[in-house]
């Protein structure tokens, strides 16, 4: 197929690989113009996506950037700069597999059918690492017709693909598992604080964890790795969990859904984003909350 896919960052970057490697045709973007030249280098094949109108003969375009902002203004244009739906051929679909905003992308789907433009958000949960082998859990909403006709370029990209709804239901599930997630992590790195500061050991609290009904993504998958061994490398920033977190309560607000440790998780990644600022990883939060007092 030919695939437009705009967003080469931490995700984007190796999802977009893998479509290479399938054999797909692909016109690819991004605002750092280095990541561009640097995929087209190294992807026989792939062109760069300089204009919209390079993507005027995809069957797919895929967008994989920050939040509904971004998409919009690359889906739809700005004043300074027309959108890629314009040039895009009628019968073509947009994929949004960004974490955006559920009822932005309602409406962004009615714009583009309006234009004859399939839409499908299909975010994407499992991080950096399962990006790169293709194992990603993959949330889809839209037309259950479209999203068969995507399902073979999604299992390239994801493992688990399940269908949750209309347009927007894959930004809303995805928003409310990031909830989850984000909560999991407070509660493990303040458990972890407080034993330690008893004179528990953090590893060996960590490996009774996972042996016990305290564990979770982070205990499993973040506390060595990225938390105790001070990397604090995942690739999914601090900022972009503070989002998606704003995401969830706007929904909850949304549907009238009083969510009382949400709003409490929210204003903790908040206050973390602000004193850690851009460039911080979400598993950083772990250090913000070491001697925290309120
Ligand atoms: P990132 O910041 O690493 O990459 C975003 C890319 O988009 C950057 O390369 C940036 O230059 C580009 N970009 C921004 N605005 C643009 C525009 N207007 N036009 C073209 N390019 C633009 O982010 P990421 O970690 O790859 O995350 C992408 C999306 O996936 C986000 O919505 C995020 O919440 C979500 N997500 C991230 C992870 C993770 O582990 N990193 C996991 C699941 C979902």
């Amino acid at each position: 197929m030919k695939i437009g896919f705009i967003g080469l960052g931490m995700m984007g970057y190796p999802m977009a690989h893998l479509l290479a490697r399938a054999g797909h045709q692909l016109a690819v973007s991004d605002l750092n113009t280095e990541t561009v030249s640097r995929f087209v280098a190294e992807h026989a094949g792939a062109v760069q996506g300089a204009s919209p109108t390079q993507f005027a003969d995809a069957d797919i375009v895929i967008t994989m950037l920050p939040d509904s902002n971004a998409v919009e203004a690359t889906v739809l244009g700005t004043d300074a700069k027309p959108g890629v739906a314009a040039s895009m051929k009628r019968g073509a679909v947009l994929i949004d597999m960004s974490s955006s905003e559920p009822m932005r992308s309602r409406q962004l789907a009615a714009t583009l059918a309006d234009m004859g433009i399939d839409y499908l958000d299909a975010p994407v949960s499992g991080g950096v690492k399962r990006a790169v082998d293709g194992s990603l859990a993959i949330m889809v909403g839209g037309d259950p017709v479209v999203a068969a006709r995507c399902d073979a370029v999604l299992k390239t990209m994801g493992k688990n693909i399940t269908q949750v709804g209309k347009a927007g239901a894959g930004h809303a599930m995805k928003a409310l598992n990031n909830y989850v997630s984000a909560a999991g992590l407070v509660a493990a790195a303040e458990a972890l604080h407080v034993g330690k500061a008893f004179g528990l050991d953090p590893e060996a609290m960590v490996n009774v964890m996972n042996n016990s009904t305290a564990k979770n993504n982070t205990t499993e998958n973040k506390v060595k790795q990225f938390m105790l061994s001070g990397a604090f490398n995942s690739g999914f920033s601090l900022a972009l969990m503070a989002k998606d977190l704003g995401i969830a309560m706007g929904l909850g607000k949304s549907v009238s859904q009083p969510m009382q440790l949400g709003d409490e998780v929210l204003q903790l990644w908040r206050d973390a984003n602000e004193k850690l600022g851009k460039g911080a990883d979400h598993t950083e939060m772990y250090r913000f909350l070491e001697g925290k007092d309120e």
